[in-house]
Parts: C-alpha cells; structure tokens; sequence
C-alpha cells in the first residue's frame, strides 16, 4: 500500500464515520435475531483508575462471515455496581458498524476508582452475558495487593482446560495475554479440535479464525472474569514474522497488506482503545497500564517494528551478524518510549509485559556448540544488551519481564550479558507456557537438566500447559505456575507445578514450593 492509498483508505472511513453521526438514525435499532448475536461473549479491557473499554462483537452466524446484514445496528450497553445490573452507573448506544464487522469498543471514563463494576450489551431483543470490569487504584496510591495471571499461546486445536481452571481464581485483577491469540495455520486432523479452514491470510479469513477462537466457553469464561491486556506475538499474523518480513520472503508490500487484514480483525476481536485502532498496516500496540503505584505494566510489542532477524528464526550458534548494532526487537521508538517510562516510573513493581525470552539461553544438545534461538532477544543480541546495560545502570524499581512464546515454563535471572557465565541480574523474568500449543507436554526432565547446567541464571523449567497467577505486594512478588495434566481431552485437572519469591529491592528468583 503507498501512501496516497493510505491517505484515501483513512479518509474513506472518516467519511463513514460521518455518516454514521450524522444519519444514525438509520442504523437499525431493533433487529430481529433468529439466533443469537452474542456467540463470541463480552470483554472488558486496558482498565485506567477511572474507567475501561467494554467489548462485543455482533455474529449470530460467528465462523462464516458473522451472519449480519450490512447496515450498522445499535448496541445498547449498560454499568452497574452489582452483579443483579440494578444500580445502573451508566448506560449509552454503541453502533455496531460492518466496517469493523459489528464491533463494539465502549471507553468509560470517569467511573470510581479502585472498584468493580458489572456490563452487559443489548441488541435488539437479545442481551448478552453480564461481564465484570475493574478500575485500577488512584495513580496516586500504593495499594497493598494486586492478584493477576498471564498466559499466551491458545491453538485451538487442544482443550482450553486453562483458562477453565483460571477463571476459577474469582480474585483476579487483570488478566495478561502474551500473545499468540489465534493460529493462522490449517488444520491438524490428527489433534481433537480442529482449525475451520486453510491457512488465513484475509481480512475475512483473520476475522472467521478469530471468531472460532472466542466461541469456547472457558475463554469466555475468563474474559467475563476481569479486564484484559492484551499483546500480541507473531501467530496473530504469520509464524516469526519480522515487521514487513514475513518467513517465505515475500515482497514486503505484499505481506504487508496480509498483516493489515490481520492487525484490523484482531482489533475487532480484543477490548482495546481506539488509539490502537489500525490504519492500514499500522498499529499502536505498545502502551502503559498503571496499577496505582503499587506496579507499572509496560506492554510491549515485538512483532511490528523488528528489523529481520540477524541469524534467521531457528536456533544455532551465533552467525556472522550477530552483533549487529542495527538490530532492533521494538523498534527505535518504542525503545525510547520505554527508557523513557522506566527512568520517570514511580511504581514499586515495573513489568514487561512483553512476548519472546530477553533472558539468553544455550539450549544445545551437546556440551561443545552453544545454540540459541535467534527469534527471540538472543537473536537481537545488540538490542537486548542496550535494555539489560538500561536496567543496570538506570536502576528503574523492581523490574519483573513476563514472557509467552515458547510453550514451555521457566523462572530466571536476567543476566547483563548471556554470553558471560559472571553477569549480575538485571530483572527477574517469569515466561509462562502456553495454554494449549504443542499437546499435552511433560516435565522434560532430562532437556531440563540439560538447560539448567548450562544457564546458571536459570531458576526453573518445565514443559507443561497452563498458566501463571501472580500476587504482587509492595513487599514481594510471588509467581505460582500452573499446569495441566493433560489437554488432549477435556476436563483435566491442574496442579500447583512450582512456586517462586521475588523481594523487593533484588532481581533474585527464590524457589518456596
Ligand atoms: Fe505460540
Ligand atoms: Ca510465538
């Protein structure tokens, strides 16, 4: 897309969004469903101290389109204070648009801080699910307790017994998804749920996989539960894509169209502001969530702006670029929005809330040839020392990484540098497995052994499916792994796998349990 498409693409929705105020009377108030619109449930999402974005999407017919007519329709929403939707705090029309495939995001504002509140949408003579939404504590004050979990990685093709167990934990604050929402390839006959058509690479094709995702239960389950953050990794385009690179070389103005679609129907799908609502390719993703001053989520993306990988997207030994200064995970921008943040922050607990492993690890076979993996920071071994020399020597308070991508468990050390066995700790990193991606998995023991004798920053590793719940105090952070028994079939119970401490003042990761 040039730019003189942009230009006109953009102009072309103000126009619509024109028509839609201006004649909004002529969106359908009243429609009539057969079946009902609200297949993909409710979400709420990116909370501030005095409101939230709600979120639904119209679709009786979810997996083939949505099944709306093309015409706008109105969407009545409605905040109360109490689960029983009888002390309405607010309440407000929404047009549903075709253009974004009958979403909805409703921005609150100005609401209580530091409370819950109960949501629900109405069209026509259908009412949906009644969702639940926080806002965070006053910018001002250090609350003494915030509970959330994280997790990433959901291939339809498992079981979402996670997110099952998850929205059991009925105190959770905020939930973080790491990326890697959807999967874009075709189906797997030989896995127990199945992908709805070959692999996506249009608008229509992005919104129909997006659709199938949020048509399970437990995913909506945990949506109704509390707000989401939400980032993305790189499944929500195309396997280890780099900003305009995709991994088969195609021109970029070619994937970059693909990427547009894309970007555009996970907007559709996801509870987020309207600043993150894409122009064509382009889309502001990054951004901060303050819980009081008590922790600062700094929500990164590393997909959108990375230059192409130096050594590829395998694994192996370091190639002849890889200390190459040029190579950039955030981008230049982004990279200095965050050491921007970092040096100003106020909060006791500063969080990256990003996708792919910043800790360095060698993950070879053998004892004489290193091998690391080359998509993720390891790869970008320049960049990923200018944030860790950042956080050593700026000091910003008590940085915690989380991390998805690799479907797998570990607790580290960030090291300075991961190519010196002597480097200090410059953060703690939780990176949390995925939800379902890869099958059941297992404890791994003997690879475990393997990376944990080579990676002496290395605190933990295993290589079941779940989730992490965190409890974070001024005093201490403390990470529990949860894992799946299984998630080939449905139903499974989880334990309790690992349990880690990190106090207040040192980037060290204590094993309690
Ligand atoms: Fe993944
Ligand atoms: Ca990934």
């Amino acid at each position: 897309m040039n730019r003189r498409t942009f230009l006109e693409w953009q102009t072309g929705l103000f126009a619509l969004a024109l028509v839609g105020d201006r004649f909004g009377g002529r969106a359908t108030a009243a429609p009539k469903f057969s079946k009902n619109p609200f297949t993909l449930g409710v979400a709420s999402g990116d909370p501030a101290s005095d409101g939230f974005v709600l979120w639904t999407r119209l679709a009786p017919d979810p997996i083939q389109g949505g099944g709306m007519r093309p015409d706008p329709v109105r969407v009545a929403w409605e905040v109360a204070e109490d689960e029983g939707m009888r002390k309405i705090v607010r309440k407000g029309e929404a047009i549903a648009s075709p253009e974004l495939a009958h979403s909805v995001h409703v921005e609150l504002e100005g609401l209580a801080a530091d409370r819950w509140y109960w949501y629900r949408f109405r069209a026509g003579d259908a009412e949906s699910a009644v969702g639940r939404a926080r806002t965070m504590p006053p910018l001002q004050a250090t609350p003494g307790k915030l509970r959330f979990a994280f997790a990433s990685c959901q291939d339809y093709h498992y079981y979402y017994t996670a997110w099952q167990h998850l929205a059991q934990e009925k105190d959770l604050d905020l939930i973080v998804h790491l990326g890697d929402y959807i999967y874009e390839n075709g189906p797997r006959p030989d896995r127990p749920r199945q992908h709805n058509s070959p692999e996506i690479v249009s608008l229509g094709d992005y919104r129909n996989r997006l659709a199938l995702y949020k048509t399970d239960e437990h995913l909506q389950a945990a949506h109704l539960l509390a707000p989401f953050v939400v980032t993305w990794d790189d499944h929500e385009v195309e396997n280890n894509y780099a900003g305009a690179m995709d991994q088969e070389g195609s021109r970029p103005e070619e994937f970059l169209k693909r990427r547009a679609g894309a970007y555009q129907a996970y907007y559709e799908h996801q509870p987020l502001r309207s600043f993150s609502k894409p122009i064509g390719p382009d889309m502001q993703l990054y951004r901060r969530i303050s819980f009081g001053r008590l922790a600062d989520f700094f929500v990164l993306d590393t997909r959108q702006f990375r230059s192409n990988q130096p050594c590829g997207d395998k694994s192996g030994k370091p190639c002849d670029g890889f200390f190459d200064p040029r190579a950039t995970m955030l981008g230049e921008k982004q990279e200095r929005w965050l050491a921007d943040g970092l040096s100003h922050a106020s909060a006791q607990w500063n969080v990256l809330a990003q996708q792919v492993i910043l800790s360095g690890f060698d993950r070879g076979q053998t004892d004489d040839e290193p091998s690391y993996s080359m998509d993720q920071w390891s790869g970008y071994y320049s960049a990923r020392n200018r944030l860790t020399r950042f956080l050593n020597e700026a000091k910003p308070s008590n940085p915690v990484v989380i991390t998805g991508d690799v479907h797998s468990n570990w607790a580290s050390e960030v090291p300075l540098d991961f190519l010196d066995h002597r480097s200090p700790s410059v953060a703690a990193e939780f990176v949390g497995t995925s939800i379902t991606s890869g099958g059941d998995g297992g404890a791994n023991v003997e690879y475990r052994d393997r990376v944990l004798a080579k990676n002496p920053w290395l605190k933990h590793y295993n290589g079941q499916r779940g989730y992490v719940s965190c409890t974070v105090t001024p005093q201490a952070w403390r990470a529990d792994y949860k894992t799946m028994e299984y998630v080939s079939k449905p139903n499974g119970p989880a334990q309790n796998n690992a349990s880690f401490l990190v106090r207040s003042g040192s980037p060290t990761v204590e094993k309690i349990a």
